[in-house]
């Protein structure tokens, strides 16, 4: 099976690492942490100073790299799409695939291939053209999304955030199981 797999927040603490820099650039400006995200300039340039070191230094996810090995062992591919994107910074510097390649190397996860500029209603559409079986992600709206396109995706919730559904998890090991029953059905098919 093709998997397809979200970055932020569904293998790595993205939210938890941005509010840990926003605290740091408040303190460093003098300035309190709704000023900056509820103002776009600052946001901007917060995000323009942090990025690199956010999407560098973000905690992997408890068992996401053992599950993922566990599945590419099993002959899945397993495809990263995400929203990340260079379109989001003027400063060029940044270069998203080769921070989020090393993030990877790092983390001892070896993917089959990273699409980026997944935002907005391109997630679902991308999970449809590379004919991804199943895509696992945070985003209630990318999930709803990539549903209607017919594709099959596991809502990651470990916040529960969101209502219990047959293919939603709450954590990596979750996400194994899941994946495994729909393997087996994609395999006994009749
Ligand atoms: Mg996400």
């Amino acid at each position: 099976m093709r998997i397809g797999v979200d970055i932020d927040d569904t293998m790595c603490r993205t939210t938890e690492i941005v509010h840990e820099y926003i605290e740091k650039y408040a303190q460093e400006h003098h300035l309190n942490d709704l000023d900056i995200m509820n103002d776009e300039v600052l946001k901007r340039e917060f995000f323009e100073t942090y990025i690199e070191q956010i999407y560098t230094n973000a905690v992997i996810k408890r068992s996401c790299a053992d599950v993922i090995r566990r599945l590419k062992n099993k002959g899945n591919e397993i495809y990263l799409v995400s929203a990340r994107s260079d379109t989001f910074f003027t400063n060029t510097k940044h270069h998203v695939l080769e921070i989020t390649e090393e993030w990877l190397k790092k983390n001892g996860i070896v993917v089959d291939q990273i699409i980026l500029d997944a935002f907005g209603d391109k997630k679902a559409e991308i999970c449809k053209k590379y004919h991804i079986d199943i895509m696992i992600d945070d985003n209630p709206f990318n999930y709803q999304k990539i549903l209607e396109k017919g594709c099959k995706c596991i809502l990651f919730d470990d916040r529960a955030k969101y209502s219990l559904d047959e293919n939603y998890a709450t954590n990596w090991i979750e996400v194994e199981k899941v994946v495994e029953k729909n393997y087996f059905d994609f395999f006994h098919r009749k």
